[in-house]
C-alpha cells in the first residue's frame, strides 16, 4: 500500500503575506479552487491578523467561506492570538494554526507577546475551540516558529524547542509542528530536532513547515519524511520571500515536492500536470512576481507513472 503524505498548501497565506501586492479575492478563489481540483487536500487560505498591518490578508473571512464550499478540502487559517482565533471560529475554518516562536525576540516582533503570554493565549483558544459543538469543532495546532534558528537571535537551542512543544500541548494544542521560518535548517538538524521532540511528545509532532531560503528545502523535506513526518507545508511556485532581502525565496515549492513524493511512491492524491498548470493563475494575477521550482519548466519525466508503480 502506498504511504500517504499530506501536502498542505500555504501559499495563499505565507506566500501572499510576504509580497507587497494584494491579490484580488477572485484570483485567490480561482487559485485554491484549481489547486483543490488538482488534488491538494489542505490549503491554508489566509490569516486573521491586523489588516492595517497586513492588507494582503483582509479578505480571509470571505476566502474561508468560499473555500469551505470546495468538496473535501480542509481549510486552514493562521491565527496570531485569541482575537484572531475568535474570528477564525466565526468563519468556519476547519483548522487553526498558531505560531509560537522558539526565539522570544521573534515572538515579540511577530505577535507582540512573550512565551508565557502566548502559552496563556493557547489555553484561552483551547477553551474557545472546545465551546464549538463537536461536529463543527476545528482542529487547533501550534507551529513552533524559528525552530531551527532565528534571524534576530541566531542559534535556537534544541532544548528550548522541545520545552515549548511540550508546553504548547500542555496548554491545549492538539498537535505541534516545527517551522523553519528563517530557512536556517539543514537535514542533520531536521533529523535531530524531530527525534528530540518526538522523544518528548511522541506522535503529537505531525508536520514540518520549510522554507527554501538557502536551497535545502527538499533535502530537509526528505530528512523529515525519513523521520516519519507525513504532513509537509509547501507553496505553489515557492511564492514568498522578503522584499527587503533580494534572492530570499519562499516555502518549498509545492510542485517539486509533489513530484519528489510521487516519484518515490508516496501517495499525495495530486495530479502533477494539473498542479503545474495552476501556476498560470499566479502568473496572471501577479505579473512579474518571481515563481520558483523546476517541475513546471522541465515537465513530468517520460514514463513517470510506471516508475512510480515499480517504486510502490
Ligand atoms: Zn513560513
Amino acid at each position: 500500500m502506498p504511504d500517504p503524505v499530506l501536502i498542505s498548501e500555504v501559499g495563499p497565506r505565507d506566500g501572499l503575506q510576504s509580497i507587497d501586492r494584494v491579490m484580488p479575492l477572485e484570483a485567490k478563489i480561482d487559485w485554491i479552487t484549481a489547486e483543490a481540483a488538482a488534488g491538494v487536500r489542505e490549503i491554508e487560505v489566509g490569516s486573521f491578523v491586523n489588516y492595517r498591518a497586513m492588507p494582503q490578508m483582509a479578505d480571509t473571512a470571505a476566502l474561508v467561506e468560499a473555500a469551505c464550499r470546495i468538496d473535501g478540502l480542509a481549510v486552514a487559517v493562521l491565527v496570531p492570538n485569541l482575537t484572531g482565533a475568535r474570528a477564525a471560529l466565526k468563519s468556519g475554518a476547519h483548522k487553526l494554526s498558531l505560531p509560537l516562536s522558539a526565539s522570544e525576540t521573534h515572538s515579540q516582533r511577530n505577535v507582540n507577546r512573550s512565551h508565557a503570554q502566548v502559552l496563556e493565549e493557547i489555553a484561552q483558544i483551547r477553551a474557545a475551540v472546545d465551546a464549538v459543538p463537536e461536529e463543527t469543532r476545528p482542529h487547533f495546532e501550534v507551529g513552533i516558529a524559528t525552530a531551527f534558528g532565528c534571524s534576530i537571535e541566531g542559534a535556537v537551542p534544541e532544548a528550548k524547542v522541545v520545552q515549548l512543544a511540550e508546553a504548547a500541548l500542555a496548554a491545549g494544542a492538539a498537535e505541534v509542528g516545527l517551522s523553519d521560518t528563517t530557512g536556517y535548517a539543514n537535514p542533520a538538524m531536521i533529523r535531530a530536532r524531530i527525534r528530540a521532540v518526538r522523544a518528548a511528545v511522541g506522535d503529537k509532532l505531525t508536520g514540518v513547515h520549510l522554507h527554501n531560503t538557502r536551497g535545502l528545502g527538499l533535502a530537509n523535506a526528505l530528512a523529515a519524511l525519513d523521520e516519519g513526518i507525513r504532513t509537509l507545508d509547501a507553496s505553489l511556485g515557492g511564492l514568498g520571500g522578503c522584499p527587503a532581502a533580494p534572492g530570499a525565496s519562499g516555502n518549498i515549492v509545492t510542485e517539486d515536492l509533489a513530484f519528489m513524493l510521487d516519484a518515490m511512491g508516496f501517495e499525495t492524491g495530486i495530479d502533477l500536470d494539473r498542479l503545474a498548470r495552476t501556476r498560470e493563475i499566479l502568473a496572471r494575477a501577479l505579473p512579474g512576481e518571481p515563481l520558483y521550482g523546476f517541475l513546471a519548466d522541465a515537465g513530468v519525466p517520460l514514463g513517470h507513472g510506471s516508475q512510480t508503480q515499480d517504486a510502490a
